[in-house]
């Protein structure tokens, strides 16, 4: 399938489906994709294996000159900005330098473009470290992934790289006293014969319990919206995702759908 990679650090500014008018930036390797998780679902395509995988993470200070680059150049030529987003060719918060990356994109954000919102999309596998906690919560919007309660649906959708435990994932989400967002992407399917679908009543009620005990500010949920590396997965319709909705903001939460 067509899956991609960024070919660049800093891309856009596009308009994103959840986010507004988005600069992104992405501080994994440009030719590969960097990730401790393996979703079958991912839009930059599978994650290599240990020998083909490539650390070359961006410097700090390169990250920084070409953030400032753009954004003076952006700031000159009178353009929107709504959110500078780190995402990109896999998980942002691996980045050793990721916590004093954020230090800079702060300063260079003040200086061009005040009122532009800091997003970071992360799959929440580094927020027992806390240095990556205090950098996230210095964000706007801190984004944090969390697609199912079972260890098994973890296993099938996300397939974690190294040790991943669910229980400890909600623990260290406490930590930032629901001043997060919580990112779900709901997926039907087959993989390798067993069927995706963590849409089920078992499913919802399972990681409701989650939910709540983290009690993020938003939840954001969405589905897949392009190609993926696992050829059998499908959409979750907008009216399966609004029935989610409607559910959770009944127990008084804020939702965003993207379909
Ligand atoms: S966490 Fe994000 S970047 Fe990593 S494999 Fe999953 S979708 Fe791709």
């Amino acid at each position: 399938m067509a899956t991609f990679l960024f070919d660049k650090i800093i891309f856009g500014p596009v308009k994103s489906r959840r986010l507004g008018i988005s600069l992104g930036i992405n501080l994994l390797p440009i030719e590969s994709k960097l990730c401790n998780f393996n979703c079958i679902y991912c839009e930059c395509g599978w994650t290599p294996g240990k020998k083909e995988l490539k650390s070359d993470f961006h410097p700090r200070d390169i990250v920084k000159q070409k953030l400032e680059k753009v954004l003076s150049e952006m700031k000159a030529g009178n353009k929107a900005l709504d959110v500078i987003t780190y995402a990109g060719n896999g998980e942002p918060t691996m980045h050793p330098d990721f916590a004093e990356i954020i230090e800079d994109t702060i300063l260079v954000r003040d200086k061009y473009f005040p009122k532009a919102r800091i997003a970071v999309l992360s799959n929440a596998t580094q927020i027992h470290k806390p240095k990556v906690v205090a950098a996230l919560k210095k964000v706007d919007d801190n984004i944090l992934k969390l697609d199912s309660a079972f260890p098994e649906t973890v296993e099938l959708l996300n397939k974690p790289q190294g040790f991943y435990r669910i229980e400890n994932v909600v623990e260290n989400m406490k930590q930032f006293e629901g001043e997060f967002t919580l990112q779900t992407m709901f997926v039907k399917g087959e993989y390798q014969g067993q069927t995706v679908d963590n849409t089920t009543d078992k499913e919802f009620v399972a990681w409701l319990g989650l939910v709540k005990a983290v009690n993020p500010k938003m939840i954001m949920i969405y589905t897949i919206a392009r190609d993926t590396p696992s050829p059998d997965l499908v959409k979750v319709s907008y009216e399966e995702l609004k029935q989610i909705s409607d559910k959770l903001e009944k127990g008084g939460f804020k939702v965003q759908i993207s379909a």
